[in-house]
């Protein structure tokens, strides 16, 4: 069997900034002339999406299918039976070409080019100018969901999963919703007018919904007057570890708080995959401290996290790996005891065991080690001086942090303290991402090897373990977890 957790090689690095070929919008329709060209199977499933809208639909082709005719004498669109002129597409906002020829497609192309109307040649998304999203229409509430063409079976999949999740009535919800917008403006705006529309949408709109408009408006009536009532909320602090990177490592409690956070003060080390969990209207405030680089002062940091939750503020303080590894809550904890405010603290994984993870160890053995030492390669005075003799017994095992840059004076201190040169020293640099890189050493040759890496991004130093398979032995993966996904629904 593969250990696929084990992997020397950079994966290729994600395209910097890939950019959307189409973006999406919702386009107002109302008394806009939109053209369907094509009477056939292609035309009625466009027009069976185009009917939910006001637009002033016209149907041209040489013939009709009945239902497209049914359309017709309901009054709901205007057929022609002919070939399309340029006229017929003169002051469209849309065009469709759904003749599912491409010849007579590409005609009506040249057209709607001419006519200055945006183009959509069924099934052919190379020359389109715009697609069809797949819908799911809770209306006003619309879904589009889009894959660029890339997995329309995945798209389905999730227009399928959606369809699950949200409420049949949701429409109806947010319709009687949208009446109640102005009286809801008694309610402070922010944290408390949102706390009630969760409170709407979560549980009391859907436990009325059953008896119609009415008991839906009712319901608004009482929970506003709930929400009136209700005593201002105490600002809180959540110390959040948001572990090594990936966004699967989070622990379920993380997420839930980014979800729910104002005011996210967050760590260089935090990737925007994770950031990108908060609310779109959370205050996102990066306050990362790069080593050996210009950095947030701490007591800017204090100050921060005291001003924002003395709003009321809920605020998540998320660090990389784990908050009470290397993250120096307490001095942050501190200042919010002295100030009254209340906070909890949540775990995340930390570097040390994403990268012993990486490597397929154990950081502790029975007969090996029966203690771990978490190390820093540097801390206020410099790099950091340890207990070096304790570090080189044998079977000793370290994780190092922060110990790239320490690289050639952690070497020289265990060496100068008899560390044997054979001791095992692997680096793993981007733990638990998908550009996570192992690099197997020894005491000897650690400094050099480190150099001859050039590893960028985090690193941790593992002294004492070796990887359970030489990297080298490994291909290297071609994909994260996220794309697989994508090409197994294909
Ligand atoms: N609180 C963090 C540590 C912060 S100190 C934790 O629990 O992991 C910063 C150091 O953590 C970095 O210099 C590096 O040594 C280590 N580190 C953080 N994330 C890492 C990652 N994904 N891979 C390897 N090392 C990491």
């Amino acid at each position: 069997m593969r250990n696929n957790f084990l992997y020397t090689h950079q994966l290729k690095p994600k395209q910097k900034g890939r950019q959307m070929q189409h973006f999406p919008i919702f386009l107002a329709l109302e008394h806009r002339k939109v053209v369907v060209c094509g009477g056939d199977e292609a035309a009625i499933a466009k027009l069976r999406l185009i009917l939910k809208t006001t637009a002033d639909i016209h149907v041209i082709a040489q013939e009709a299918a009945s239902e497209i005719v049914k359309w017709a004498d309901e009054g709901r669109l205007t057929l022609t039976l002919r070939d399309v002129t340029l006229a017929d597409l003169q002051g469209a906002a849309l065009v469709y070409a759904a003749e599912e020829d491409a010849t007579r497609d590409a005609d009506i192309a040249a057209l709607a080019k001419q006519a200055g109307a945006l183009l959509n040649i069924v099934d052919n998304l190379q020359d389109s100018e715009f697609i069809t999203p797949a819908i799911v229409d809770r209306d006003p509430v619309t879904v589009a969901i889009g894959t660029e063409g890339a997995a329309p079976v995945l798209a389905r999949k999730i227009k399928a999963d959606l369809e699950e999740r949200l409420h049949p009535q949701l429409g109806m919800m947010a319709r009687v919703a949208k009446g109640f917008r102005k009286l809801a403006e008694a309610l402070p705006h922010g944290r408390p007018r949102r706390d009630f529309w969760t409170a709407y949408y979560g549980k009391a709109a859907p436990r009325a919904v059953d008896g119609g408009e009415s008991a839906l408006r009712d319901t608004l009536d009482g929970l506003l007057d709930q929400h009136l009532n209700r005593e201002k909320r105490d600002g809180f602090v959540s110390f959040v570890g948001a572990g090594p990177g990936d966004p699967e490592l989070l622990t379920l409690k993380a997420r839930k708080l980014l979800h729910e956070a104002d005011v996210v003060i967050h760590d260089a080390l935090v990737p925007q995959q994770i950031l990108e969990l908060a609310r779109r209207e959370a205050l996102l405030v990066d306050v990362g401290k790069r080593g050996f680089a210009p950095s947030t002062r701490q007591d800017d940091i204090n100050a921060l996290l005291v001003e924002h939750a003395q709003t009321g503020a809920q605020v998540v303080r998320i660090k990389g790996g784990d908050s009470v590894v290397f993250a120096r809550l307490d001095e942050e904890a501190e200042v919010l005891d002295a100030a009254g405010i209340d906070y909890a603290v949540v775990p995340g994984i930390t570097a040390a065991s994403a990268a012993a993870a990486a490597i397929g160890k154990s950081l502790t053995r029975r007969g090996r080690n029966s203690e771990l030492r978490l190390l820093t390669g540097h801390d206020v005075a410099g790099f950091a001086e340890q207990d070096w003799r304790a570090l080189t017994r044998p079977g000793q095992v370290a994780a190092i942090y922060m110990g790239k840059k320490a690289a050639r004076f952690l070497q020289g201190r265990l060496l100068m303290h008899g560390g044997a040169v054979d001791t095992p020293v692997t680096f793993v640099a981007n733990a638990g991402r998908p550009d996570q890189t192992i690099v197997a050493s020894t005491l000897a040759n650690m400094a050099s090897d480190l150099d001859d890496a050039a590893l960028s991004g985090p690193a941790i130093t593992l002294l004492g373990l070796t990887p359970r398979t030489l990297p080298q032995d490994l291909p290297a993966p071609e994909h994260t977890t996220h794309e697989l996904f994508e090409i197994a629904a294909e």
